[in-house]
């Protein structure tokens, strides 16, 4: 369930999933935590922008960096 990610807070490190987050941010906005552009801390309630690589992605960029690299090797 990609809902259940975990994230890690840039402010104090604490730990805690982004479904957990969304209930708590957002709440002064119009779209209530619709935009799921912010998460926050339950711990400190630091607000920080959800920035999040999925898996798919991940393996996408390093391959990507891996051509890029080897293709400076090669000539
Ligand atoms: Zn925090």
């Amino acid at each position: 369930m990609a809902e259940d990610e975990r994230v890690t807070c840039s402010l104090c490190g604490f730990q805690f999933q982004i479904s957990e987050a969304r209930a708590t941010v957002c709440q002064k906005c119009p779209l209530k935590g619709g935009c799921q552009l912010l998460i926050k801390c339950p711990n400190c309630g630091y607000e920080m922008p959800l920035v999040k690589t999925p898996n798919w992605l991940g393996k996408l960029l390093s391959q990507i960096g891996s051509w890029i690299s080897k293709g400076k090797g090669e000539s």
